[in-house]
């Protein structure tokens, strides 16, 4: 029987979410999303919506009291609250999941602790702990705030004695970590799903280009030799099994100089960086989380044509609306998020660039980006 699925968040992750739960009618009969913007991006491609915030206690319980099975598509949800909303509904990735990725301590001792390879890292209680502690890590070190921290806003680059103090006090009042600088030769990351059911499924890595913390691009496969390739398939494959819980998990990772993977950051959701899946590959990986949630058998993962995702961020200095770029070259794919306003830096769209039939390979699609990204901005109006 069809059943009623309700997503926490309906940004561009609940949207695609939306239109891949669209796609199968035979397991979801409805989709309703919790967002505090009217006509959020999900709402706009057929979601119902209630308006609320996502912390909105009463309105996660009235969401859960909706649907059969209840996902979301941002990591800082309320677990304590998803906990009380178990009782009404199926939630997946369990709360238990959640509380434990959702603080980047826990995170990371979690895996540790599971024998999964992660950069060097220790709690930071005070000023004066951190004074001590960073004479075990050297300089540069990285000051984190644990919780509530993305795109790179909650890390501070401690370079000298005399960066500590203002670190601290970036992030005064929430708590915090501090982790050894890996000088790495790439990031990549690896979209995993795991079902109700326990069955585990892992995409090819991809590689990702940050601009200012933020994801740009994503080269599908990544750049990387076969024994890498494996090596972070098999991390993904390990954290799959040992966090349990159900749906698509993005798992970020560094390539070290020496060719060794090591995790920076796990998401509990659908992910930027698997996007191209879109396009690029034999299931999407909105199409694998519902799969997964809804213990389904898993799709297959298969990249069918290299690609790269080009996101479309809000040019610094502007706020506003704006006009979509048109993108029409060979091969792009274009889909804006609905957005009525841009912001700087803000996710508004993105376009797969797909080589269909195989004749550009990776260097000849990042040669296209580079003509095409001219025009891949926004038109402030
Ligand atoms: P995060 O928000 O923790 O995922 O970090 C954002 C970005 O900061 C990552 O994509 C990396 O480029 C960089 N970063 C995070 N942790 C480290 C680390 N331990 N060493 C070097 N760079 C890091």
């Amino acid at each position: 029987m069809a059943r009623i699925l309700g997503i926490i968040g309906g940004g561009q992750l609940g949207m695609m979410l939306t239109e891949a739960a669209k796609n199968m009618p035979e397991h979801i009969s409805d989709v309703i999303v919790l967002d505090p913007t009217e006509n959020c991006s999900a709402a706009q491609v057929g979601a119902k919506q209630i308006l609320g915030d996502f912390k909105d206690r009463e309105a996660i319980l009235e969401l859960a009291s909706k649907v059969d099975v209840l996902t979301y598509e941002i990591e800082s949800g309320d677990s304590e609250v998803l906990k009380i909303a178990a009782a009404k509904t199926a939630i997946n990735p369990s709360p238990e999941t959640l509380r434990i990725i959702q603080d980047k301590y826990l995170q990371k001792s979690f895996l540790r602790e599971n024998g999964i390879p992660v950069t060097d890292f220790v709690v930071i209680e005070s000023l004066e702990d951190l004074k001590k502690k960073i004479n075990g890590f050297g300089y540069p070190a990285l000051l984190k705030a644990r919780r509530d921290a993305y795109d790179g806003r909650g890390n501070y680059k401690i370079r000298s004695d005399g960066d500590l103090e203002a670190a601290y006090n970036a992030f005064s009042g929430k708590t915090q970590m501090l982790e050894r600088f890996v000088n790495f030769k790439m990031e990549v990351s690896v979209i995993a799903a795991r079902n109700t059911a326990g069955q585990i499924a892992t995409y090819p890595v991809v590689e990702n280009i940050h601009e200012n913390n933020i994801l740009k691009m994503t080269i599908a496969p990544a750049r990387v030799s076969g024994n890498v390739a494996k090596q972070a398939e098999e991390i993904a494959r390990k954290t799959m099994q040992v966090l349990h819980g159900a749906g698509v998990f993005g798992i970020e990772m560094f390539v070290t100089q020496d060719d060794a993977i090591l995790i920076n950051e796990i998401a509990p959701r659908v992910h930027n960086s698997g996007h191209h899946t879109l396009q690029s590959s034999m299931t999407s990986q909105f199409e694998q989380h519902l799969r997964a949630i809804l213990g389904l058998d898993l799709g297959d993962t298969k990249l069918l044509h290299p690609t790269i995702m080009y996101n479309i961020l809000g040019p610094d200095g502007f706020s506003g609306r704006y006009k979509a770029p048109v993108i029409d070259a060979d091969g792009a794919h274009l889909k804006m998020y609905g957005k009525s306003e841009s912001k700087p830096q803000r996710k508004l769209g993105h376009f797969n660039l797909v080589d269909y039939n195989g004749t550009k390979g990776i260097e000849g699609l990042i040669k296209s980006i580079e003509s095409i990204k001219e025009k891949a901005g926004i038109i402030p109006l």
